[in-house]
């Protein structure tokens, strides 16, 4: 049986539907309807948890590798745990990082274990070893920064000085797909993967040469220190391949790759990189002296690096680095050692990451901003 309504009808029962829900959205605005719904649902988790706990098979789980060097593990976990709790989840796997599995083989382990998210828990190291076992997975890959760089967490935005959102975010935010890069620093050499940055020369320089201590207690200007020891020395002869067939010689004292820009303070190392183009930006910086050094420092500064006083960046999906001498290497801000061949690639879209939700941001600003 069918019922049939006159147009008349249906027009009166539309503009009825509309002016209740408009009224109720008035209503509620005023009178905190808003935060009785969040009740509600706080009730309703409550709920969803008794029922998942008679089958706790149901439960998402995820695993947390900690950097141990980076936080109090014993507290990170507790406030994980209480999180994952709350939010119906069942008890993370907590796994902490050492000297001989920065990250990878924790990241493995705990995906065959079938959680449904992996969390970097330290710096852009952990992060990146994370993302080495992550990477080509549909496994996503959230983010407590806990490091001095924290850099793939600045490009994408994952909040930094807030653990229990950061986990939170980790949980229950949006699914992003991200390039990532590689990188061989011999050519039968192994793969490795990276998601910020990787570089050859000056910059790795620094990095191998940085004070761990004073790393932990100035933050980013110990790489200043380091940097400014290593200002005064020689450029050296390149050969750089873009994509297997434009190939330059050069004088440079650094070329980097990045999938992602963004360094501490803001600065734009890579103006016009995008983390899901599916391309790299390649940085040759090539002064020759202190002054022209001065010039490098004014091109980041002014986002000109592209085509900047001795620095130029080209965008490509492979690049072949080969130097007349051995020369430092960093991965992700890891020196791995020096060589006279970098290899980088990109791996497009190939590693998921969570990160924050509309609502989320909202919320983490209503935090930071009571009204
Ligand atoms: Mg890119």
């Amino acid at each position: 049986m069918t019922i049939e309504l006159d147009p008349v009808m249906s027009w009166l029962v539309i503009i009825g539907l509309v002016i209740v829900l408009g009224a109720a959205f008035l209503i509620g605005r005023r009178t905190g309807v808003r935060r009785a719904l969040k009740t509600a649902r706080r009730y309703a988790h409550a709920t969803n948890l008794s029922d998942a706990e008679a089958d706790p098979a149901t439960r998402y789980r995820a695993a947390l590798i900690v950097n141990p060097t980076k936080t109090d593990v014993r507290r990170l976990s507790s406030t994980a745990e209480a999180i994952c709790r709350f939010e119906g989840w069942s008890p993370p796997l907590v796994t902490e990082t050492t000297p001989e599995d920065t990250g990878e083989g924790a990241a493995v382990r705990a995906l065959d274990e079938g959680v449904d998210v992996v969390i970097a828990a330290g710096g852009d190291g952990t992060v990146r070893a994370v993302a080495s076992a992550l990477a080509g997975t549909s496994t996503p890959m959230g983010i407590v920064p806990l490091g001095t760089g924290n850099l793939l967490a600045r490009n994408v935005e994952v909040v930094l000085d807030k653990t229990e959102w950061a986990l939170r975010i980790a949980l229950w935010g949006r699914n992003r797909e991200i390039d990532v890069g590689t990188a061989k620093i011999a050519e039968d050499g192994d793969t490795h993967v990276f998601t910020v940055m990787t570089g050859l020369g000056f910059d790795a320089a620094v990095m191998a040469d940085t004070n761990a201590d004073l790393k932990s207690r100035l933050g980013w200007l110990a790489y200043v220190e380091a940097g400014s020891r290593k200002l005064a020395g020689k450029p050296s002869h390149v050969k750089v391949t873009f994509d297997d067939e434009y190939r330059i010689l050069a004088r440079v004292r650094s070329v980097l790759g990045g999938n992602c820009g963004k360094l501490q303070g803001g600065i734009q190392l890579l103006p016009q990189a995008v983390i899901d183009d599916g391309m790299l930006d390649v940085l040759i910086v090539s002064p020759k002296n202190l002054g022209q050094w001065v010039g490098v420092l004014a091109s980041v500064l002014g986002r000109k690096a592209s085509n900047g006083l001795h620095t130029d960046i080209r965008k490509c999906q492979k690049v072949v680095i080969e130097a007349r001498d051995q020369l430092d290497i960093q991965l992700d801000g890891d020196p791995v050692g020096r060589s006279s061949y970098l290899e980088m690639a990109v791996m497009p879209s190939a590693l998921t990451i969570r990160v924050p939700t509309v609502e989320q941001r909202k919320q983490i600003r209503a935090e930071a901003w009571p009204v």
